[in-house]
């Protein structure tokens, strides 16, 4: 293959159109866009989108492709025409609930680096004079967002991107993907087949059609979605709006009433999410050459529309006046993913097949550049692994799963969701061999990746007599009980058993694996059978994808502890196909018990004939032992930072595992403690949690993870990136605050200012329960990150005083650990 490789992209929609520049920028040429409909109205979904861009998300990735799409957007214009009309937006609040979710939605947006204010009603009033002033509270206002032509700046692009080489065929239908070794070769259209070493499928809601034809499952589900235009308003007419502006007032968002309004020059458009669901079947989806308006447009049903009007007329005195009515309204189609993240990147199964779908109007110009750079330069500079179309586990790519969760995500869009909210449906889906005995001592269960897990126990309510812990502010207070508090204590005073089930465990073995771990990540792996080693997973930027637990449990067998799917589809792509190497996820058919606290060994000596001495099994060694008739793989390592191990055996003997490790404990006061106390002991102890604390936008040494780097080792992904940099070269930190307020606890996400002025943004926080202070981890600059430093947290519109601390703020010498 000379030059650079020959790229088909299946979609001229909005994200076709964003990628096929962006890849032209980079100087790949070799880009055909193919296009079922004509250009650049092709019938997708793109060609009636009001083009409303609200740029404020709690995903720092997500807010970022809209600063892009809104900043590149900016600089585009087609044939003198805007392709961006800044108008700003506006988020009403007609409850003190909401307000107080706007000054939070404000809080991660400023973290983000997007500014915006919460105003009165008497502003908003001034900012949208449309607003009946008496029916709201507040609104959030960003001037920065606004209106963009999704046509017009899918056209813009396409135009730039032909200039610079790119192809675009409209009326050519895909109709197959011709593969060949596992790899993409050609695109088959209804005119001929077009060679093509990779395919891009932005395809949006025919996105699942066109997975089918490499055998792919592709977790969207299409829905319609209501959009209506009003009849001329004398109102909107009296601010004589130049056509060619389209608006000059704010969009609007009404999360309460599940609505959004924009501005044309002489009416108004509502939208709603409040309509029972509809969804649809992307192989019912027409082709353009015979839709009666367009695929993507069903015809409008009036009744559904009915409770969203009613509130629009609550809200908008124009609307209640005569001869105000709807004039023609659509039911349009797009797309939902199980979480509500784009879906993007490469198949596990077909090499060279990549999707971009799910991707609203909003990110679609910052999905394009992500996606050129991954293409281009094998990764992206923003962080990628909440989009990864591989970060699903199986059984969330059930058809059930899909549809199931795609209308819930329809019908949650705009509601007020707290970071630990579980899923309600499918429950109970995945649970440890534990289940039952966690129910029976009153496990508070909430949800992650289909599992149930123990948050605290009831049962352990009787601690709170030993301990006192601290109340919280209401939101903070959410899925939390004080008993969280007394066991991470009684974890600290004696010893206690998690379930650690869910954690994704991987076996690699082979004759290859030592070697093969070691090209792959930061640390040295090839070491004596029965070491751990902590060790890190980075891209090529060095930047940092997730860290691993890697015990050498034989010369050529490794149990890697790990984060996610992700990790899983990373070592399967990685790993040697010469048969020396085979990488297996052994999660469901295993389980773990993390046995911590100052009384593990007492516990655990009295079920195994295995010497657990400090001489005999050190820190961050494994062994396998024999506890009763079970084998059990044990690891000395903890992340709650005590002394203690985690111990696996296979799933069908998990349950006497328990039994055995419960009875043995109780003359030594065992208890169960879950994961609210976890989360507390390994924020004092300052281990990170990959994904949210770090991600590749990080380089070890920023994350204060250089430990785990071995540069002298030889050659790992991303080594040569970090040639040059160490702890002392880098320009921000990870570092913990203390929050002086003991009820105070925050929550994740929230700016953190010094001098007024944002400084940085909050990662993990919490209480730790020893050392008898709220903790947040913060990112900030180097030269704000000292010890003593004074900073404040922004939380629902209050400044909470805080300051940086030195880590670990638990048990620095680790005697603990080591003991
Ligand atoms: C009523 C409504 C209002 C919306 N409002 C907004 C908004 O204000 N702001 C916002 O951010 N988002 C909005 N959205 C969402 C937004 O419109 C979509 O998410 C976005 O346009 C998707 O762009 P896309 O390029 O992925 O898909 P599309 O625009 O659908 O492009 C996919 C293309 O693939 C082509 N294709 C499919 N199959 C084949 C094949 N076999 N061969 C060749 N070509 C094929 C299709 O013809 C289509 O043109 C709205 C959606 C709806 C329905």
């Amino acid at each position: 293959m000379g030059g650079t490789p020959r790229v088909a992209i299946i979609g001229a929609g909005i994200v076709g159109c964003s990628l096929a520049d962006e890849l032209v920028l980079r100087g790949w040429r070799d880009v055909t866009v193919i296009e079922q409909g004509g250009l650049f109205k092709t019938g997708g979904s793109t060609s009636h989108a009001p083009g409303i861009i609200f740029q404020t998300n709690a995903s720092k990735t997500m807010q970022g492709f809209a600063t892009y799409t809104i900043q590149k957007a900016a600089s585009l214009e087609l044939d003198g025409r805007w392709c961006l009309n800044p108008v700003g937006s506006l988020e009403l609040a007609l409850t003190p609930e909401r307000l107080a979710e706007i000054h939070r939605r404000h809080d991660f947006a400023e973290s983000w680096g997007l500014a915006g204010r919460v105003i009165d009603p008497d502003e908003t009033a001034q900012l949208w004079p449309y607003v009946d002033r008496t029916r709201i509270v507040g609104a959030y206002h960003v001037p920065s967002d606004g209106l963009t032509d999704a046509m017009r700046v899918s056209e813009a692009q396409a135009r730039r991107a032909t200039e610079g080489g790119a192809r675009f065929l409209g009326e050519h239908t895909v109709t197959g993907i011709r593969t060949d070794d596992g790899q993409v070769r050609a695109v088959i259209t209804d005119h001929g087949e077009i060679p093509a070493d990779i395919i891009v499928a932005a395809a949006g809601i025919w996105g699942p059609r066109i997975g089918a034809m490499v055998g792919m499952t592709t977790a969207l589900q299409p829905l319609a979605h209501q959009l209506t235009w009003t009849t001329p308003l004398p109102e909107v007419q009296a601010f004589a709006i130049p056509p060619e502006r389209e608006a000059i007032h704010p969009n609007i968002r009404v999360q309460d009433r599940d609505m959004y309004l924009r501005e044309y020059p002489d009416r108004l458009a509502v939208g709603g999410y409040g309509h029972v669901p509809l969804p649809v079947d992307a192989n019912d989806l027409l082709h353009p050459s015979v839709a009666p308006v367009m695929p993507s447009v069903l015809e409008f049903t009036p009744d559904t529309f009915a409770e969203t009007w009613s509130w629009a007329e609550e809200l908008v005195p124009a609307l209640r006046a005569p001869g105000a009515r709807i004039e023609r309204g659509i039911n349009g189609i797009f797309s939902f993913t199980p979480d509500g993240f784009p879906l993007m990147g490469e198949s596990r199964d077909v090499g060279g097949f990549w999707l971009a779908e799910a991707v609203w109007v909003t990110h679609a110009l910052g999905v394009g550049r992500a996606m050129a750079e991954w293409l281009v330069d094998g990764g992206s500079t923003s962080d990628l692994h909440e989009c990864d179309l591989n970060r699903f586990e199986a059984h969330q790519l059930s058809p059930s799963f899909i549809h199931d969760r795609g209308i819930q995500n329809y019908v949650e869009v705009y509601d007020i969701v707290h970071p630990l909210q579980p899923m309600e449906e499918p429950r109970p889906l995945r649970t440890s061999p534990f289940y039952e005995r966690e129910g029976e001592l009153g496990a508070y269960f909430l949800e992650g990746s289909g599992w149930e897990r123990p948050h605290w126990y009831g049962v352990n309510e009787s601690l709170l007599g030993r301990y006192d812990i601290p109340s919280r502010n209401a939101w903070a207070a959410r899925y939390w009980h004080p008993i969280v508090g007394a066991e991470a204590l009684a974890t600290r005073d004696g010893v206690a058993m998690y379930d650690v089930t869910p954690l994704k465990r991987i076996a690699v073995e082979g004759d290859g694996a030592a070697a093969f771990l070691d090209a792959l990540t930061t640390n040295r792996v090839d070491r004596p059978v029965g070491t751990v080693v902590y060790s890190l997973l980075l891209d090529e930027r060095g930047g940092v994808r997730s860290d691993l637990t890697i015990a050498r449990l034989g010369q050529d067998r490794f149990q890697v502890g790990a984060n996610g799917p992700l990790d899983l589809d990373l070592l399967e792509r990685q790993a040697p196909h010469d048969g020396s190497v085979s990488v297996r996820d052994i999660t469901s058919a295993t389980c773990c018990i993390g046995l911590w606290g100052p009384r593990a060994r007492d516990v655990l000596s009295t079920v195994t004939d295995a010497d657990l001495s400090n001489e005999a099994f050190r820190y961050f060694q494994a062994r396998d032992i024999w506890v009763g008739s079970m084998p059990v793989t044990a690891l000395r390592l903890s992340y709650v930072g005590e002394l203690g191990w985690e111990l696996y055996t296979s799933a069908e003997m998990g349950l006497r595992l328990w039994d055995t490790l419960w009875i043995a404990g109780r003359e030594h006061g065992l208890i169960a403690a879950g994961r609210g106390a976890f989360g507390s002991l390994r924020l004092e102890k300052g281990y990170r949690f990959s994904g949210v604390d770090m991600t590749t936008e990080h380089d070890p040494y920023e994350a204060g993870l250089g430990f785990a780097v071995r540069m002298d080792k030889g050659d790992f992904v991303g080594r040569d990136a970090l040639v040059g940099k160490s702890a002392e070269t880098v320009e921000r930190r990870l570092v913990p605050l203390l929050i002086a307020d003991p009820q105070a606890v925050v929550m994740g996400k929230e700016p953190v200012r010094i001098e007024g002025r944002p400084a940085g943004y909050v990662t993990s926080a919490g209480f730790g329960y020893s050392i008898g202070s709220a903790i947040a981890y913060a990112w900030l600059p180097v030269a704000a990150a000292r010890p003593g430093r004074p900073v404040t947290i922004r939380y629902f519109g209050e400044d909470i005083p805080a300051s940086v601390a030195a880590e670990p703020l638990f048990d620095p010498e680790m005697r603990r650990l080591r003991s």
